[in-house]
């Protein structure tokens, strides 16, 4: 008799192992949350699945950002979760960037009047795409900064240049300290290591024009580890970890190496020697932050 197992057996306790390890992962997390931000009035983040994005509430109406509803009925909930808050109209939706995971699904918002607002790339983007399920934006922000006013707050609407897109918006509370922009600071991980739809060098000189911002929190457009904040640390983290990135794929370049070849062979020694263990860690595990 053979001491090896059939294959099949094998392979059905292979599965079996797998889908136990992956649920004992995977905590269970209801489908969609709304926090209030701990010390504010009036700022609260809006959850659905793994995308996230803020709203304010003021007695002249609300100012929503991302609707985060691509293939998904997240826009109604979203309104359904505002509407236990306040009968207040809902006046704005603002768009983080043109990236359709964070800007699809706002119909819903659009039917109930509120104005879209969005950079003019995002709003040339979505032109350009065509999707039915964007919704095209009525006002765009042109230069550096714009300011929305409603009911007593003010929110910033920043442009700092191309990064994780080119049309990218920092938007900020100036009497919250409160920024929130989405998929290129990272909180506790690094880039996306294609990094499509970014750009270098632009990155590091929007990091620098949003650590000399005033700010002390930032919600980010996917849940942080634990459900934290970001703070003025991760920019510099995320700073440091280009600056240093480019420095050692030039050093590499400069010993004769082609720039795809330098590119990948940094990448143990630089990201893992400044990064923080944990930070480190994820990097030899890595999983995606957007
Ligand atoms: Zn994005």
């Amino acid at each position: 008799m053979s001491r090896m197992l059939p294959i099949a057996s094998l392979a059905a306790i292979l599965t079996a192992l797998l889908a136990s390890t992956a649920q004992a992962q995977q905590p269970q997390q209801p489908p969609f949350a709304t926090t209030k931000v701990e010390g504010t009035e009036n700022v609260y983040i809006f959850r659905f699945g793994g995308h996230q994005s803020m709203f304010i509430v003021t007695p002249a109406g609300v100012i929503v950002t991302d609707p985060i509803g691509l293939r998904r009925p997240a826009a109604k909930t979203y309104i359904e979760e505002i509407e236990k808050i306040t009968k207040a109209p809902i006046r704005y939706v603002i768009y983080s960037h043109s990236h359709f995971d964070h800007i699809a699904g706002g119909k819903p918002f659009k039917d109930k009047g509120a104005t879209f607002i969005a950079h003019t790339n995002a709003k040339a983007r979505i032109q350009q795409v065509k999707d039915p399920d964007v919704v095209v934006p009525d006002q765009v922000v042109t230069g550096s900064k714009r300011n929305i006013t409603l009911g007593g707050t003010t929110l910033e609407l920043n442009y700092v240049g191309k990064n994780h897109s080119d049309s990218m918006l920092v938007m900020r509370l100036p009497k919250e300290k409160i920024i929130f922009t989405v998929d290129w600071i990272p909180l506790n991980g690094v880039q996306f290591r294609g990094m499509a739809d970014n750009y270098l060098p632009d990155m590091e000189e929007g990091l620098k024009k949003v650590i000399a911002m005033d700010w002390e929190r930032m919600i980010t457009g996917h849940p942080g580890p634990g459900g934290r904040l970001g703070n003025k640390d991760d920019a510099r983290t995320a700073l440091s970890y280009l600056q240093d990135l480019s420095a050692a794929v030039k050093e590499a370049a400069s010993h004769g190496k082609c720039y795809d070849g330098a590119m990948l062979s940094p990448r143990r020694g630089a990201e893992v020697t400044w990064l923080p263990r944990r930070q480190a860690n994820r990097l030899r595990h890595p999983n995606q932050v957007a």
